[in-house]
């Protein structure tokens, strides 16, 4: 009697716990690291008299990913470290956000960091930003491509429930980010945290945040993130704010 007791006490103590455990919120085991554009997609581009030659984003995005990548495992050597591309090639959205679906995350957390330079008509625009994306767009978590183990975290909640949980932690994501950006980028103002409809994100299948980290077109900016000194501390800075969501 006395056993059956403790065993129903047991129950009704585990039960909750694991209903409300949230996939999103776990100590993050695994980080993606998305070099925006790449190959024939250049993103921004800007030919400045100080520098020679034109600049194109994709340049600086896989410089500064590739950067982060060296940092991250150098602080934390338990962390898995995938970039969606490591050299100059080519990677559709579809295949960025397929590589970010398709990886186990061994029980743990993950997290997906996409990294653009900004472009605009006005050559004073300015700042970085940090986008999430669209909590009105729901992602699917499961279906044929999704590997067993995230299954296993998956599968003790609804699709609209894994999506309310998503959207919850992409904010908290956003809002770290945005916070540590804003704390050690001395020299760039915030353009703050917005909800914008980016593909690449909506598809993502774990919480994901995009940093614009300055304007190309803003010659300050443009100064600043053609050297490399700065893109250096740009990538630590990264490293910082995902140090914080892990
Ligand atoms: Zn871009």
């Amino acid at each position: 009697m006395r056993s059956a007791i403790i065993a129903l006490i047991v129950c009704l103590c585990l039960v909750p716990a694991f209903a409300a455990q949230d996939p999103f919120s776990l100590p993050v085991g695994t980080v993606v690291i998305d070099a925006g554009h790449g190959g024939h997609d250049p993103g921004a581009s800007y030919n400045w008299p100080f520098v020679g030659h034109v600049v194109y984003e994709r340049d600086l995005t896989l410089d500064i990913a590739k950067r982060l990548s060296v940092l991250l495992t150098l602080s934390h050597p338990e962390l898995t470290v995938v970039m969606t591309r490591s050299s100059d090639v080519y990677l559709s959205l579809s295949e960025r956000s397929a590589i970010a679906a398709g990886l186990d995350w061994g029980a743990k957390g993950a997290l997906f960091v996409s990294i653009h330079i900004n472009s605009a008509n006005a050559p004073s625009a300015n700042g970085f930003e940090v986008l999430t994306k669209r909590q009105d767009k729901p992602v699917v978590l499961l279906d044929e491509a999704t590997p067993l183990s995230n299954i296993h975290l998956f599968a003790s909640h609804s699709q609209n429930q894994l999506n309310r949980l998503l959207n919850n932690r992409n904010l908290v994501v956003a809002s770290i980010f945005e916070e540590t950006l804003a704390g050690q980028l001395v020299t760039s103002r915030s353009r703050g945290v917005k909800e914008q409809d980016l593909w690449v994100l909506n598809q993502c299948r774990m919480p994901a945040v995009m940093v614009e980290l300055g304007f190309l077109t803003n010659e300050d900016e443009a100064r600043r993130l053609t050297n490399s000194l700065h893109r250096q501390h740009l990538a630590q800075v990264l490293a910082n704010a995902i140090g914080r969501c892990l």
